[in-house]
């Protein structure tokens, strides 16, 4: 795009909370927004070209905290991946930052890919091979042998392998470092409230990416490694499926920033066995549906930060399915104004992005969604996003 394009006449959402404007404008300049406000009238002589949405909704788009975009969403994800290379890892994540942009993500923040093949995807975007979503990579997945997502990571034992671990993703160019404090329903044999990596090994890996100026998200699904990893000081909780009130009271003090993952646990149990999903991974997602839920409303009641997250690439759970997350934190409790804004400003913070992204204010990249319908008052016609915008330009990918 060149110029300065004048957007106007639509309601505007801008991801901070406050309330909704009517007949608002966003003046936007190369890649940024140069103006936004009420009413455009002030602003002749200052664009080139000019779009009314009256009648539409304007809002940023949205952010994605959890995704694995070199994976698919398949039932069988074990037998899946026993037959992937980095080539068609490679593809296919080509083919889903598409899918996530083309749905309206337009920032994600990748929680583990096998070869560390996300970091090439963003080179590549970032040389416009091709586009797709702003994107937080964490290269491996830093696991301890035979963890949750073995197969997938960097086997790592005692602090210093675990600091090695996370010096060498850092040193790949890993934005982010995830580890694996507990098992997961996802591995065949491993309980996912067991406690995995120590809090001594945790630790080792959130000092070493604290010190580079960067952040950790750990996988967490049960109370005692939930616990070790807030209290090594991890950046976030990702899934969080059994927290007790001390792991709640622990995040709160702390700011510790939790991911639910909702979509995850949803889409498995909602599909079931008779979509072809392993028998072993529905049981312990029913098992744990209500405990996770209950985590869910008493962190968000307490005031614990919430960012969005799907875990895209669990069964089911797909690349264009990011709105589903907001929905389903809806239906347990949310209000559709705070679901927007933690998959706005509160996912740009969590991911350490939120100078440039996540609002609709002056100076950040316009990176925003053309809505036909209030996402307020039905919040799951972000299922259906009619317009992307990407840094200024309609997204056509
Ligand atoms: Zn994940």
């Amino acid at each position: 795009m060149s110029g300065r394009i004048l957007f106007k006449g639509a309601t505007l959402i801008d991801g901070t909370g406050k309330e909704p404007v009517e007949n608002a404008f966003l003046l936007v300049e190369e890649d940024r927004i140069a103006a936004t406000g009420i009413s455009a009238e002030n602003l002749v002589g200052e664009y080139d070209e000019v779009r009314d949405l009256s009648g539409k909704y304007l809002m940023p788009g949205m952010m994605n905290c959890h995704t694995h975009v070199v994976m698919e969403p398949v039932a069988d994800m074990q037998s899946f991946a026993r037959n992937q290379t980095s080539v068609t890892h490679a593809v296919r994540g080509v083919a889903n930052l598409q899918k996530l942009l083309r749905s309206g993500t337009t920032f994600i923040r990748d929680m583990g890919s096998p070869f560390a093949v996300d970091l090439g995807l963003k080179k590549c975007m970032k040389e416009g091979v091709f586009k797709g979503p702003d994107m937080f990579c964490s290269g491996k997945m830093i696991t301890m042998t035979g963890g949750h997502g073995w197969m997938f990571g960097r086997e790592a034992d005692g602090p210093d392998d675990v600091r090695k671990a996370a010096r060498e993703q850092l040193r790949a160019g890993a934005d982010v470092i995830k580890i694996m404090a507990t098992g997961g329903v996802l591995t065949p044999g491993v309980e996912p409230g067991s406690p995995q990596f120590t809090e001594e090994e945790i630790r080792a890996a959130v000092e070493e990416a604290h010190k580079a100026g960067k952040k950790t998200a750990t996988h967490a699904q049960g109370t005692t490694g939930i616990k070790n990893a807030i209290r090594a000081g991890i950046d976030s909780i990702e899934h969080g499926c059994i927290m007790d009130d001390e792991a709640i009271e622990m995040m709160l003090e702390r700011g510790t920033c939790f991911v639910p993952t909702l979509a995850a646990v949803f889409q498995i149990i909602d599909n079931g066995v008779e979509a072809g999903i392993p028998e072993y991974a529905v049981e312990k997602c029913t098992r744990i549906f209500d405990h996770h839920l209950e985590s869910f409303r008493k962190a968000r009641q307490v005031g614990v930060k919430i960012a969005c997250g799907t875990d895209a690439s669990t069964p089911f759970n797909g690349f264009d399915k990011t709105a589903l997350e907001l929905v389903l934190m809806t239906r347990a409790g949310m209000g559709n104004m705070e679901a927007i804004v933690s998959a706005t400003r509160v996912s740009a913070e969590l991911i350490g992005c939120d100078e440039e992204y996540g609002t609709l204010e002056k100076g950040k990249f316009a990176d925003f969604l053309i809505l036909d319908k209030d996402p307020l008052a039905d919040i799951s016609t972000l299922l259906e996003v009619g317009s992307v915008y990407k840094k200024g330009e309609l997204v056509s990918c």
